[in-house]
């Protein structure tokens, strides 16, 4: 199954302390929806089945997400909206917008939400937005971001009170977060594996990693290419045949981190990306990690 993560815009209407978007800078990137629907048309033809539309805040492009929402379910490819819900102030707005969507052939919401968003964006609206969707006949959940302290009781509560379906996610320490205090943790010895859903750019630069794989800048370890260079089929084949990637997929981050040379009693200190990022984004562990090659993949149990 091909899935990918689509960054149609870099473009927010709010602007959030915790958000991946690297820097504070009033520039953004969009593709053009002409070329969008020509990427569309290649991803079919490579067998891509999924696309989630992300990055900055599609919905602020509602007229171009109709044309893409609705040429991938004329390519039988199943679609996801990411969005803060500005667009739904009230039910009646919500269904207005969810509507056409639904017509288009749009599979599921994933509506964020978190002590963040929610500075600029009502409580109301997630539920707007998630009543809209019910009513429309829509999936739906809320993503729930976290950095799991005591603060965001409230806002759990919030949706376990409105019975909303939702999923805990936590926060990625990486662009604006990068600054913010890691508390200090203690995990289970977890196998930490990802199934990595490719990510890309509004540059057209695709990632193997959607998460904070993009972030990875001093060794660009999950940078596939772009598609300027290269076809979609390549940079996919590409991120389902690098063996490091694939260690990721199946032994996991945890017995990545064992083999070198990490001690177990710190592997449990680390957040999973962070973990991540010590092994990949250090060059001379990458280094060391790429010469391993078979030795690496027998270090399971
Ligand atoms: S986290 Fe999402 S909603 Fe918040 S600024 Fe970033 S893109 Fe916009
Ligand atoms: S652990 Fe690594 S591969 Fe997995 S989501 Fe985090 S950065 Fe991406």
């Amino acid at each position: 199954m091909r899935n990918i993560a689509f960054g149609y815009s870099t473009r927010c209407n709010i602007k959030c302390a915790h958000c991946v978007a690297p820097k504070d800078t009033l520039d953004f990137q969009k593709i053009e929806l002409a070329r969008a629907k020509e990427i569309i048309l290649d991803m079919s033809i490579a067998g891509v089945t999924g696309i989630s539309f992300t990055a900055g805040e599609p919905f602020i492009y509602y007229n171009d997400l109709l044309e893409l929402v609705g040429l991938c379910k004329e390519k039988s490819i199943y679609t996801r909206i990411v969005t803060n819900s500005f667009w739904a102030p009230t039910l009646e707005k919500s269904k207005q917008m969810l509507g056409p969507l639904k017509q288009c052939g749009l599979s599921q919401l994933r509506l964020s939400f978190s002590r963040w968003h929610q500075q600029n964006v009502p409580h109301q609206n997630i539920l707007n937005a998630a009543h809209g969707c019910m009513e429309a006949g829509i999936d739906y959940f809320v993503s729930f971001v976290t950095d799991f302290s005591e603060e965001d009781d409230q806002y759990e509560q919030f949706l376990r009170d409105n019975k909303l379906k939702f999923f805990p996610e936590p926060v990625i320490y990486a662009g604006r977060a990068d600054s913010f205090a890691r508390k200090a943790i203690f995990t289970d010895y977890q196998n930490n594996q990802c199934t990595m859903n490719p990510y890309l750019a509004p540059d057209l630069s695709m990632y193997a990693c959607c998460d904070a794989g993009s972030h990875f800048n001093n060794t660009k370890f999950f940078h596939l290419g772009n598609l300027q260079d290269h076809s979609v089929d390549q940079l996919l084949t590409k991120s389902e045949t690098d063996p490091l990637y694939n260690c990721i997929r199946s032994m996991g981050i945890t017995a990545i981190a064992s083999f070198a040379g990490i001690k177990a009693r710190d592997i449990v200190t680390f957040r999973k990306c962070e973990l991540c990022k010590i092994l990949f984004d250090t060059p001379e562990t990458l280094s060391a990690l790429q010469a391993a090659g078979k030795e690496l993949q027998r270090w399971a149990r």
